[in-house]
């Protein structure tokens, strides 16, 4: 037994990796590299301009699994700006010896650039996950407006982001389509959208708070996401707006400019009059992200007056999902940049992504593992997005049955879909595991369950499904 912390705290400086060492950027100046213009112009899209950036240090069998992945598993299509491209293997030249491995093995590629083998033989995706695992589009108000908890909503303006993480909740919608995945599109035109947003927020006093969400925020030509705050700024009902924009760390160059930060401080003064918070949200999920020029970029925001930058990272299996990174994430954040940590979510329920997902268990340790070491408002909570419900912190579950991997959740609030619902409150709502992590009991229960539902037998499935519950109920009662 040793009687060490289990982990020690180093204040770390943040450190730009140097992207001469990427073959295709040997040339680029420290000028073109910090506009937010040349790194729109040199995102990688496919496996040919990776190869170009990357040389012939990297072996072909990885381009080779990463097109096998495009192909037959992805959700996303590939568009990585330089920024991020240049956190994978920081440090390494790509034709060092042991180059290829480090990438297969670096975290930022792994959700970025997610290969084929990366993936689950046995389980690629869990028998119920959907498109829209959480079901945003069934809550939608106005189109791309969901309405899920009593206050507050989610104003999903574009669905363009300037980065396309292999893992995205908004995978239906998000991006473009992949052979896997035919995107849905807004029917809508843009203005006419955001007219019918702004009517229902104007009609619907009980409503304060708006995720100005997509997509990426990144992605609107400035002055039309000014326009559409402003509005949000004159209706008397709305005291928070939260900008979502992994661009932050994606892009930093984006939030960098002058334009942009004038604007932003235009919205922060008018906000700061009217007693409205004004906060960004961003989505970092490994320290190696956290570079000088993250952290610039979230000063500057914070220079302009907004009220707070806050980080809400995905848990993925191989990237962060070990006390240590959550932590070393949480103080580059904090001290190194500015940035709040917030929220971990799980990994939600989407095709494909069961090499990412761990188990609410797991959650609920790493939770455990972290708590003590960063002040008390910086320490994330690791969150269930539950359909249907809505963000649970990892230990408010209400059973859970570790057999089948099903864990059971209530809600304290109706969603935009129950409002004559009378026992919407009462219910118990259900959450899976990754089923590779169940015992090989719980793994056969879950075969013979896609067995009754591929012959159709939708009814035994559910009423085997009802069972696992009602004994899981009845176990929890007699502890
Ligand atoms: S930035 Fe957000 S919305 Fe865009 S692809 Fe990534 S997770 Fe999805």
């Amino acid at each position: 037994m040793s009687t060490e912390q289990p982990y020690s705290y180093r204040g770390r400086e943040l450190v730009e990796p140097d992207w001469t060492r990427l073959p295709g950027w040997r040339d680029v100046s420290a000028t073109d590299w910090e506009s937010a213009q040349w790194q729109r112009a040199h995102c990688v899209k496919n496996v040919r301009q990776l190869r170009d950036v990357l040389g012939d240090g990297i072996a072909e069998r990885f381009f080779a699994d990463l097109e096998r992945d495009q192909a037959e598993r992805a959700t996303m299509s590939m568009l990585m700006p330089p920024q991020m491209v240049n956190t994978m293997i920081p440090g390494v030249a790509p034709d060092e010896p042991g180059a290829t491995k480090a990438l297969y093995d670096d975290p930022v590629r792994r959700y970025m650039l997610p290969v084929f083998s990366d993936r689950r033989g046995d389980w690629p995706s869990h028998p119920y996950a959907t498109r829209d695992s959480l079901h945003e589009h069934d809550m939608w108000v106005a189109e791309g407006l969901t309405h899920r908890y009593p206050t507050k909503v989610l104003a999903e303006l574009l669905s363009t982001c300037p980065q396309y993480c292999g893992h995205c909740t908004r995978m239906d919608l998000v991006g473009n389509s992949t052979p896997q995945v035919v995107k849905l599109r807004f029917g809508a035109k843009p203005a006419d959208r955001y007219e019918q947003m702004i009517d229902y927020l104007k009609r619907t006093p009980g409503v304060r708070d708006v995720v100005v969400s997509g997509g990426d925020v990144a992605n609107m030509p400035f002055k039309n996401l000014e326009a559409f705050v402003d509005r949000l700024l004159e209706i008397d009902n709305i005291r928070d707006v939260r900008l979502a924009t992994k661009a932050l760390m994606g892009l930093p160059q984006h939030w960098l400019q002058d334009d942009v930060r004038a604007g932003m401080e235009r919205l922060a003064t008018t906000a700061r009059a009217r007693g409205v918070q004004i906060a960004i949200h961003t989505h970092v999920n490994h320290a190696n992200s956290v570079t000088p020029l993250v952290a610039k970029a979230a000063r500057a925001m914070l220079d302009t007056g907004i009220r707070d930058v806050r980080n809400q990272g995905v848990l993925m299996q191989g990237v962060n999902a070990d006390a240590h990174e959550l932590l070393d994430l949480c103080f580059a954040l904090t001290d190194g940049a500015g940035i709040l940590p917030y929220y971990f979510y799980m990994c939600d329920m989407i095709p494909f992504s069961e090499h990412w997902r761990v188990s609410v268990d797991t959650a609920q340790r790493l939770q455990h593992a972290i708590m003590g070491y960063l002040p008390g408002f910086a320490t994330p909570r690791i969150v269930c997005d539950v359909p249907f419900v809505g963000k649970r912190w990892v230990h408010q579950l209400a059973d859970y049955d570790h057999e089948h991997g099903i864990s059971y959740w209530t809600k304290n609030y109706r969603t935009s879909l129950e409002g004559d619902d009378l026992d919407a409150l009462q219910r118990t709502y259900a959450y899976y595991d990754p089923l590779h992590t169940l015992p090989s009991t719980g793994q056969d229960w879950w075969r013979q369950q896609v067995g009754a539902e591929a012959a159709g037998d939708h009814a035994a499935a559910e009423q085997a499904a009802r069972s696992s519950r009602e004994a899981a109920h009845a176990q929890a009662a007699g502890a």
